[in-house]
């Protein structure tokens, strides 16, 4: 009996696999046709600086536009893109599009901003990347100074010495490097100091409990210190409160970015943002 019993369970199991199986396909299928329909589209969030109070850059934020579900948010989109490849020409599209909607925005005589674009390790990793963003901002007509490109640690330490490498020719285009999520990582702090970047993006997971959480206060004012003496400007991420902007600006952080200042918004709302300046 317990035999039987233990093969009914297991044709129930691969029953749900099959299904899990089918349901993932028909995702990965729906993505792939979603790339091809160009269904994606990018939100802007203003970051802040915090002595003048101005608007000086915004990230973009990728959207899908789904037909049925609506505005479809990265957490549902990245993994999947990223495991079926479909990050390459998506996050190629999303360069693109940030250079060119940065671009259009000055030539519409906008103030000028920095537009950052988030990298996946996977995309980094593409064997032509530097020559991809130099593509992408020669065909816009944006630039470099104009373009940041996010990075994670835990993508630069997969493989420090090429991503280093990586990392040098990118600024010698010109490009602006940051780290993002930083304090998530393991990147090591000798490390950190041979990374050519201009700032570092303290996690909105640190930045959610100040103040108030002593060893959030801890991190947040050691990870300000530590941009400070490394010479490179540092911007919290996820910043909702009065409260945050007042122990950010006491602690000599530089930059703001969070719902305090405003939600990740489409081009048309951010165009209102930032011409209110
Ligand atoms: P991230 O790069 O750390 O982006 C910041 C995330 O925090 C965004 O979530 C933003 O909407 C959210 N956020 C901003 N301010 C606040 C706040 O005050 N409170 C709270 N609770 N959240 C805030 P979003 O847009 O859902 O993106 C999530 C992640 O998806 C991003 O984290 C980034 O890692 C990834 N992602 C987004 N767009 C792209 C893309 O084009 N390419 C790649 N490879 N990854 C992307
Ligand atoms: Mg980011
Ligand atoms: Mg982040
Ligand atoms: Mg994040």
């Amino acid at each position: 009996r317990a035999k039987e019993v233990g093969r009914n369970n297991l044709q129930l199991f691969d029953a749900e696999m099959a299904a899990k199986v089918r349901a993932k396909l028909r995702r990965h299928e729906e993505l792939r046709d979603a790339v091809a329909r160009g269904e994606f589209v990018l939100h802007y969030q203003p970051e802040m600086n915090l002595k003048t109070g101005r608007i000086f850059a915004a990230e973009s934020l990728l959207r899908w536009q789904h037909p049925e579900r609506g505005l479809v948010a990265p957490a549902d989109i990245i993994p999947l893109a990223e495991e079926t490849g479909l990050i390459v020409p998506i996050g190629d599209w999303v360069l693109n599009e940030a250079c060119r909607q940065n671009r259009a925005w000055q030539d519409e005589g906008l103030p000028p901003i920095v537009v950052s674009v988030n990298v996946s390790a996977r995309q980094f990793r593409e064997r032509n990347w530097v020559s991809r963003v130099a593509q992408a901002l020669e065909e816009s007509g944006l630039e470099a100074r104009y373009l940041e490109l996010e990075l994670t640690e835990s993508l630069i330490m997969q493989d420090v010495g090429a991503a280093i490498a990586t990392m040098h020719e990118l600024e010698a285009l010109g490009v602006h490097l940051a780290i993002d999520d930083f304090g998530t990582g393991y990147s090591s702090l000798s490390a950190l100091k041979s990374f050519p970047v201009r700032r570092l993006k303290i996690d909105q997971s640190f930045v959610q409990h100040v103040p108030g959480d002593a060893d959030d206060m801890a991190i947040t004012g050691a990870i300000i210190s530590l941009a400070q003496k490394l010479q490179i400007e540092v911007i919290a991420e996820g910043v909702e409160t009065q409260a945050q902007v007042d122990f950010l600006q006491a602690s000599g952080c530089d930059d703001v970015q969070g719902y305090f200042v405003s939600r990740p918004v489409a081009p048309t709302e951010f165009v209102t943002l930032l011409a209110g300046l």
